[in-house]
């Protein structure tokens, strides 16, 4: 399908242009073979500046929860530009911003309600991270400093968020990290590190929290940090006893439990946050991609009254939380956010994210009949399936198969499909907008998509 409209801005598609940039985590000489430059959307399609009509599986990177070309928001944003569009943030705010915090703590679950505006997920988590060391320099712990996290989770790419990131192809160019930062084994039940048999195995992985609490010295410890769903590893989800466990030791331990819900937060996986999903609540939430659902670079986090209140003295006793970024609460992120959120709460799109998740684990499922599906996991809009290379011995792929990064180039490229992929897995996270029929239309996409790679493998 061809939009004339658009049609002027395949120029830029020619490497005299693009030579000039660095995407993410991406071979720029690879990018340059078949570049994607995308110029228009519309719900849940998306169209590239030939005029070519994508389907948007995965929000962008799991951003775009309301979908694309919101005129809710494009107009709250219009009429905010109008009037301010930048405000200090180190002694002023903004009424965009403070209506921002306020909506946001009618949807934090319990004592979550005290809120501080950023710009991106790691800063979310760095910022998190930080507040946890502090408040506890400040309560007479001086010494709990240490961060556990888990293996395979992602937290991002500053330094702080790095180190507490899992995935060695992440880390290992950028050591030596953070000093005081550890990980424990993550709840990967399809190859569990710890060669256990979910239920029989008692959720070990969540009960080692205790033991590495415990062997480290409680006193040293400040903060544990998880992602609800492990994405950057395929949607890794834990056993619905997980989290209640982690949250128990955590508040042993008087450890800060961290949520970074930077992926899973704003109806994700059926719920507003994975908290709710997980049924065990954290101290501290990260937000950041469908908070604004892309209108606007938009993060924070939230965090409980009570750690809120150690921040809070007169100004000679220097309390107040030594950390702040300059667009933190920027009015016209903060009028995005704003309008974001009404549009997900109006439409009750964490529901609509169940019901439609419902819908498209089941159509995943038929992928089984190929014989080649390890695992199909994930909650609500947050799906993802896992390849084998044979499913009755769950054997993966030779690492040299690249099973689902065929897969997802041949979505991607021959069927319009856009889709996240790995060597292992694929993901699919669309807007939470998405209905049935455009489910049904995503589906004959990826199994095209998939059948194609499976022809190719046999070919070998
Ligand atoms: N946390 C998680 C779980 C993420 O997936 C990401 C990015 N994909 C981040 C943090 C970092 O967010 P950002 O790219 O906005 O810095």
């Amino acid at each position: 399908m061809r939009s004339n409209e658009t049609v002027d801005e395949s120029k830029y598609l020619s490497s005299d242009y693009l030579k000039h940039m660095f995407l993410d985590f991406v071979q720029m000489k690879e990018f340059l073979r078949k570049p994607l430059i995308f110029n228009r959307g519309e719900g849940v399609w998306i169209w590239d500046v030939k005029g070519e009509k994508y389907l948007d599986g995965i929000s962008g990177v799991w951003v775009v929860n309301i979908g694309h070309g919101n005129k809710r928001v494009i107009n709250a944003m219009k009429e905010q530009l109008d009037k301010l569009c930048f405000t200090s943030p180190i002694y002023s705010t903004n009424p965009r911003a403070v209506e921002l915090a306020h909506l946001l703590t009618e949807i934090t679950p319990e004592n979550l309600k005290t809120v501080k505006l950023l710009t991106g997920g790691s800063e979310a988590t760095e910022t998190a991270m930080k507040l946890a060391r502090q408040y506890f320099k400040q309560t007479g712990n001086p010494y709990k400093f240490k961060i556990i996290s888990r293996y395979l989770n992602f937290h991002g790419v500053t330094l702080g968020s790095l180190s507490a990131t899992g995935i060695a192809s992440r880390k290992w160019m950028f050591e030596p990290l953070c000093a005081g930062f550890l990980h424990v084994p993550p709840p990967y039940c399809l190859r569990c590190p710890y060669e256990r048999t979910y239920p029989e195995c008692d959720v070990l992985c969540a009960r080692m929290l205790e033991y590495v609490i415990q062997s480290e010295g409680p006193s040293t410890v400040a903060a544990f940090i998880s992602e609800p769903i492990q994405l950057s590893t395929g949607n890794i989800t834990p056993p619905h006893e997980y989290f209640p466990i982690i949250r128990e030791v955590c508040s042993k331990y008087n450890v800060i439990l961290i949520y970074d819900e930077v992926i899973t937060g704003f109806g994700r996986t059926g719920n507003m946050w994975g908290a709710q999903t997980f049924k065990a609540i954290p101290d501290i939430i990260c937000m950041g991609k469908g908070i604004s659902s892309g209108y606007a670079p938009l993060a924070g986090i939230a965090f409980r009254d009570d750690i809120a209140d150690a921040f809070l003295g007169e100004e000679d006793e220097s309390v107040e939380f030594a950390h702040g970024h300059t667009y933190g609460g920027n009015p016209v992120a903060s009028a995005a956010g704003v309008a974001a959120l009404r549009e997900l709460i109006d439409h009750d799109l964490p529901g609509r994210a169940r019901e439609m998740g419902a819908y498209l684990m089941k159509r995943l499922e038929e992928l089984k009949e190929l014989g080649i599906v390890g695992e199909v996991r994930g909650k609500g809009l947050m799906l993802g399936v896992e390849f084998v290379k044979d499913d009755r011995t769950m054997e993966p792929f030779p690492k040299d198969v690249r099973f689902g990064v065929q897969v997802g180039k041949n979505c991607i490229h021959n069927h319009k499909l856009l889709i996240r992929y790995a060597p292992d897995w694929i993901a699919l996270a669309p807007p939470l907008t998405i209905t049935r029929e455009e489910i049904d239309i995503l589906m004959e996409k990826l199994i095209a998509g998939v059948k194609e790679a499976v022809q190719k493998v046999k070919a070998c």
